[in-house]
């Protein structure tokens, strides 16, 4: 263990001059380096993958976000699936879902819906474009760190898979008892979905916090 003995050598005062991160796996202290794009980062001690800088990342951000932006309003708003049921057709939108849960008075379960497949993914999407907008553009905000922030808490709440899951589940109970037909929305749901999977691996965190902290050394 003499590398953790090494660490406790290192006096509070360097710590504010030289910027160190914790390994989040086995917390050994590092100086992070800046590997090249293709290049990895791996930790001395247990191998686990620090740093991965993407390809392009502001720019694919960028550009991402605003295509989920726009596929954010067929999917929310324009029929998922028509049921047909006794010759009634009656089409389901994202939102009437969260309706009709507070009409039958399932508070919980529809604000949860509401947040988790409405609201933070919609929110993971304008902060993204924010961000990568404000770097793209080497525009300084000094609001830029706490977007970031945000942004990185919003990730553990945006579930869309998970709504995709009841859409499937639902459709298949149904699809014996009555006729189905599959909307707009659905497919810029499914949409929406790859985007914000391909959002979620394009953003590269490391780089995004770099270019924050030039842009605010600049400025
Ligand atoms: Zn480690």
């Amino acid at each position: 263990m003499d590398d953790s003995k090494h660490n406790l050598n290192i006096k509070p005062r360097n710590m504010t001059e030289i910027d160190f991160t914790a390994c989040p796996e086995c917390d050994l202290l590092l100086n992070p380096a800046a590997p090249d794009v293709g290049d990895k980062a791996h930790c001395p001690r247990c191998g686990y993958l620090l740093q991965r800088p993407r390809k392009q990342s502001v720019e694919r951000t960028f550009a991402l976000s605003i295509a989920g932006l726009i596929l954010m309003f067929p999917a929310n708003l324009m029929p998922l699936v028509g049921i047909k049921i006794l010759g009634n057709t009656k089409d389901g939108t994202l939102w009437s879902g969260v309706v009709a849960l507070f009409e039958e008075h399932l508070w919980g379960v529809a604000v949860l819906v509401f947040l988790s497949s409405i609201v933070f993914p919609l929110l993971n999407i304008i902060l993204s474009l924010l961000i990568s907008a404000h770097l793209y553009f080497n525009k300084p905000n000094r609001y830029l760190a706490s977007w970031m922030r945000w942004l990185q808490h919003m990730d553990e709440w945006a579930m869309l898979e998970v709504y995709m899951l009841g859409i499937i589940v639902a459709c298949v109970k149904l699809a014996s008892t009555s006729e189905l037909k599959f909307g707009f929305g659905l497919y810029a749901f499914v949409a929406l979905l790859i985007i914000a999977g391909m959002l979620a691996t394009s953003l590269d965190k490391v780089l995004f916090w770099r270019q924050i902290g030039q842009l605010r050394k600049e400025k």
